[in-house]
């Protein structure tokens, strides 16, 4: 189900849960900014979420509150993982569901990488 994009936070959420070490995950990188992970349910060979420690219920909410040191380390976090996982090269997609529209499914902000085949277009087309 879509979650609103705007708070509260709700603490009780998966990827919270999964920041306290309460349900396991696949984790591919983690510093003190950022926690990533493979995906449940992949949508290309690689399909990793990249998650900020501090509680924020999407990219609007990021934004919006969080400062700018944390900002940084975050998309800093996200860049460092797609070169580790050796995408820089071939190429990789970013991409941050925001809100009911876009389809946010986990109310903790969080940004999906794939890479490791041609992506196509940016979104369906047409559109389902
Ligand atoms: P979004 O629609 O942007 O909120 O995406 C949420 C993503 O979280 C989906 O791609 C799910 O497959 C993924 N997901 C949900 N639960 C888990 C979990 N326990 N471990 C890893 N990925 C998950």
């Amino acid at each position: 189900m879509p979650v609103p994009g705007l708070g509260p936070y709700d603490d009780a959420n998966i990827f919270a849960r999964i920041l306290r070490g309460e349900i396991p995950c696949r984790k591919v990188y983690e510093d003190e900014h950022a926690l990533a992970f493979h995906d449940i349910n992949p949508q290309a060979p690689i399909h990793v979420l990249v998650i900020p420690k501090t509680p924020h219920v999407s990219f609007a909410d990021f934004a919006a509150t969080a400062s700018a040191e944390t900002v940084a380390g975050f998309f800093g976090a996200v860049a460092t993982v797609a070169r580790e996982l050796g995408l820089e090269q071939p190429g990789y997609r970013i991409l941050a569901n925001m809100g009911h529209d876009a389809h946010q499914e986990v109310p903790h902000f969080h940004v999906h990488v794939f890479g490791g085949r041609k992506l196509g277009p940016m979104l369906p087309n047409p559109l389902p």
